[in-house]
């Protein structure tokens, strides 16, 4: 399959290579192979491509909402029709089976083109009525674009990632300076090929690579209105801080330990199935996975042999192979990283139920679930980001609810119970941005999504990121004279 870009960058509707940039590779996780070659972005670049987006805001901004909504439509379109060629070239990219690549990558980032599509031209203000009757003063509210706004995406995700930040971006009318995570470069520019077929004015969206450097230049920038960002904890407290100098604004999505609480009462095979979905998809590799779950302890034991005997029937292996369940993790160091905490998760005390080891030559790693995990452990505490559930008990409603929220993150939260009032009570109690009940991981572009404590600052998705793409400008209409003391 050819994946070789035709150049690095994607500025001003045009593809081009950095001659200042360093060297870099995208390689295949299943195999080790490279795939792609590109150059980072130097400053010279990263100029460049804020040059364009001010240079296209006004015009885009400008654009009727109707009509920016119609070419985000286009492009849903497009990248539906494209669907397959972009599934294969997530999955080279980041190793992902196809069965998933097929359905939450580009899928996700179409229904996302198409939510805020369909949004554009219902962006409203709110008019205040300040009395005075039909003759009275009154306010009312603009919601205008950001200006322009730096997306900068992680790994697990490439595709969705950038439509997730694009599409409302440009629905509001505001332009992007989009950076892919460097270990997974290639989509992205796709994303840019398909949003300028689809009637997207040149200098709208635009692709910078590279790595951190290339990332806190775009955050520097002072062209650079808003920084947008999905990665780690440290990478968000990075950019919070270089951004603090322009007091530009920021959207945070960043990591988590989230917590998955099954009652005594659920329906285990429903609870395993959602807590199997929280920890294998991607190989672990999702931010809102529910990596501790906590069992009640009269259905402990019970849940851990349905859990075992299930998850030994993932199928590991080829990722382009459609039978494929589960791939390799995404990298080498991803790789390491994941078998030391297994290993610390068993030196710790953690009780291996199943996997616990690599598997074949690539970077493959068993799906793994210890149990009897106790809050204090390393596993428990910290995000792992590989395919490894730590399985705790509890007995009490108050004592879980407590443990749930020990953590300094506060990403997602699953509850599963047959009893409908206590799931509600459970996630009003749970510090956490996106919760569930009876089910786990499910993403719909209407439900927004984000954490809070040091999960995020923000939210993507639904009504809600509209907020985060514009600016609030209230307006105090007189229809008499002023009350003026003077
Ligand atoms: P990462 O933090 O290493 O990198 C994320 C992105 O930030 C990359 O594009 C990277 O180049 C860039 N970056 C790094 N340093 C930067 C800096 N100083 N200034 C600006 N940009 C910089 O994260 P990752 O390893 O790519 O992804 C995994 C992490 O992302 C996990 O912690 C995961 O939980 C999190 N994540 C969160 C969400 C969410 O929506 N909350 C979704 C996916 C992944």
């Amino acid at each position: 399959m050819e994946t070789q870009p035709t150049a690095s960058h994607f500025i001003d509707g045009t593809f081009l290579e950095d001659p200042e940039g360093q060297d870099f590779e995208s390689s295949y996780p299943a195999t080790g192979a490279v795939i792609a070659r590109l150059t980072a972005a130097s400053a010279a670049t990263v100029d460049k491509a804020v040059a364009a987006a001010r240079a296209a805001q006004p015009g885009w901004a400008a654009t009727s909402p109707a009509e920016r909504g119609r070419i985000l439509r286009r492009a849903a379109d497009l990248m539906r029709a494209r669907n397959r060629e972009l599934s294969e070239l997530e999955t080279l990219d980041t190793g992902k089976p196809l069965q998933e690549t097929l359905v939450a990558d580009a899928a996700s980032g179409a229904d996302c083109l198409e939510y805020f599509g369909a949004l554009a031209a219902g962006l409203t203000g709110e008019h205040i009525d300040l009395g005075g009757g039909p003759g009275g003063s009154f306010a009312y509210t603009r919601r205008e674009p950001l200006g322009v706004c730096a997306g900068i995406g992680a790994w697990n995700y490439p595709i969705q990632v950038a439509s997730w930040k694009a599409a409302p971006a440009l629905a509001c009318g505001t332009a992007m300076i989009f950076k892919p995570s460097e270990t997974t470069p290639l989509t992205a520019l796709k994303l840019a090929e398909i949003l300028i077929e689809a009637g997207l004015p040149k200098g709208v969206f635009n692709v910078v690579q590279g790595a951190g450097a290339t990332g806190a230049l775009l955050t520097g920038h002072p062209g650079v209105d808003k920084v947008s960002v999905t990665g780690s904890v440290p990478t968000g407290r990075k950019v919070m801080a270089a951004a603090s100098d322009g007091l530009k604004h920021v959207t945070l999505e960043l990591g988590g330990k989230s917590p998955i609480i099954v009652f005594e009462d659920a329906d285990i095979e429903n609870a395993i199935g959602g807590a199997m979905l929280g920890n294998f998809y991607s190989s672990g590799q999702i931010c809102s996975n529910g990596t501790r779950v906590f069992v009640h302890r009269a259905i402990k034991e019970r849940f851990l042999e349905r859990l075992k005997q299930r998850t030994e029937t993932i199928i590991l292996g080829d990722p382009m192979d459609e039978n494929t369940q589960m791939g390799p993790v995404v990298t080498r160091a991803q790789f390491d990283k994941v078998l030391g905490y297994i290993e610390t998760g068993s030196s710790e005390g953690g009780r291996l139920v199943t996997g616990g080891a690599a598997s074949g030559d690539g970077l493959f790693v068993q799906p793994t679930v210890f149990a009897d995990v106790t809050d204090g452990m390393t596993i428990a505490q910290e995000e792992i980001f590989g395919p490894v559930m730590c399985v705790l008990d509890f007995e009490e409603e108050d004592e879980v609810v407590a443990r749930a929220n020990a953590t300094q993150f506060g990403l997602a939260a699953g509850v599963f119970t047959k009893d409908l009032s206590r799931g509600h009570r459970v996630v009003g109690r749970l510090e956490a941005g996106t919760c569930w009940i009876n089910a786990y991981n499910l993403t719909p572009i209407e439900m927004p999504f984000g954490g809070v404590k040091h999960s995020g600052i923000g939210r993507e998705n639904g009504h809600a990121a509209i907020q985060h793409y514009t600016q609030m400008k209230a307006v105090y209409v007189e229809m008499g004279n002023v009350d003026s003391p003077y």
